[in-house]
């Protein structure tokens, strides 16, 4: 039972609030691999922390409440997490993802579960009659992002469901770029939601972490079994760190996506800008449907400069704001995507999507906006040929 209707104070207080043994205000790190058990048969609910631990389960219980779930599972990355509910399909399943996936996605499917005989296509997910078409009797599951990563592409997350509920098969939503704060996938229809809990979760670029959250009873028993099983957990410490990062999640991403929302406004009314990709702007792809089903836009943008700008002179002119990748800090980073996070995806394939080799994809932190913007337009003045 959640002790609030508002996210901002379930941020802070929600799944075990300290610790009931001592009053401490925080889940105390439970560095333990083991627990004694006082006689055969006799534990005190822990028996080894695989299977789990204090303070990750306090972790598990407040992401669960967060996104609106039954349960939920952390572990050491978001691609641990991504890996162990694909793991949930077996031999012959075909999953459909969405053509922005993140790269370390395409590249689990592509390089890891194809070989174990688990099938995957890439689809249009904005396209509904498209994908509604193209569920055959082998498909399982659609895995979609939204906003999907570089491109910022929204894809209607109810809409997905209802086709996915009306085939019979799954919606798995990686949250990474929206959170809970911002989106919350299964009120939408979703049946799990994975993020990478690196990015804003975390929000420090302090710690690797990953979690999976649903709202069906017997996915969630699967999952743990799936997650005690594989093993790839997350450690009590960075569990800590984790919760700690979640309480001022609120707050973050107000400041995050104000700043975002201004940053974008000064990219578009630039002359060096050709395009400028940020789902929180009227112009863009999905700005109603992400209206309809997020908060706002979000703290990425993606912008490509014009064919008269340097790529590489702008990421060399920029002072405050670091290449670097990664997402989702207090501190402004730039990527590019075509050589960084996308760089497992091979070009054509990147080409036909429009992650192009002049498109830089920013982060937008907490800083002073003033900051940014001034960083940014410095690096455009450098980047002109
Ligand atoms: C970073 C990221 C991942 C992978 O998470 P790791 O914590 O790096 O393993 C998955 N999805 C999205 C959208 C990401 O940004």
């Amino acid at each position: 039972m959640s002790i609030s209707k508002f996210i901002e104070t379930t941020l802070i207080h929600g799944g075990i609030d300290g610790d009931s043994v001592t009053g401490a205000v925080n889940v105390p790190i439970y560095q333990t691999s083991t627990y004694k058990q006082s006689g055969l048969g006799e534990n005190t609910g822990w028996e080894y922390s695989r299977t789990g631990n204090p303070t990750r389960a306090a972790l598990e219980a407040l992401i669960a409440e967060l996104e609106n779930g039954v349960a939920g599972f952390a572990f050491a990355s978001g691609m641990a997490a991504t890996s162990t509910v694909l793991s949930l399909f077996h031999q012959g399943d075909r999953i459909l993802i969405s053509s922005n996936v993140y790269g370390g996605t395409f590249r689990v499917l592509d390089k890891v579960f194809k070989n174990l005989g688990i099938q995957y296509s890439i689809e249009d997910t904005t396209d509904l009659e498209a994908l509604d078409a193209k569920v055959t009797p082998d498909v399982k599951a659609f895995f979609v992002e939204s906003p999907a990563n570089p491109l910022l592409t929204v894809t209607d997350l109810s809409a997905v469901a209802q086709i996915a509920k009306k085939h019979g098969i799954l919606t798995i939503v990686d949250n990474t770029f929206m959170t809970p704060y911002l989106q919350r996938p299964l009120d939408l229809g979703a049946d799990i939601v994975v993020h990478s809990a690196t990015k804003y979760l975390g929000g420090h670029s302090d710690l690797v972490a990953g979690l999976a959250v649903t709202n069906n009873k017997e996915i969630a028993d699967r999952l743990a079994f799936t997650q005690n099983a594989i093993g790839s957990v997350l450690g009590p410490f960075d569990s800590f760190l984790l919760i700690r990062g979640i309480k001022t999640l609120g707050v973050r991403l107000d400041r995050h996506t104000e700043n975002a929302l201004r940053i974008a406004h000064f990219l578009e009314s630039s002359e060096a800008v050709k395009k400028v990709y940020y789902p929180g702007l009227p112009t863009a792809q999905g700005y109603e449907i992400n209206k309809k089903q997020a908060k706002n836009g979000g703290a990425m943008i993606s912008f490509e400069l014009k064919e008269n700008y340097d790529v590489r002179k702008f990421f060399k002119g920029l002072r405050l704001i670091s290449l670097a990748e990664s997402l989702g800090g207090v501190e402004s980073l730039v990527c590019h995507p075509a050589s960084m996070t996308h760089a497992s995806i091979p070009k054509e394939i990147r080409e036909k999507v429009g992650i192009t080799d002049g498109l830089i994809r920013l982060s937008v932190g907490i800083e002073k906006v003033d900051d940014i913007i001034l960083d940014l337009n410095a690096a455009i003045q450098a980047a002109q040929e």
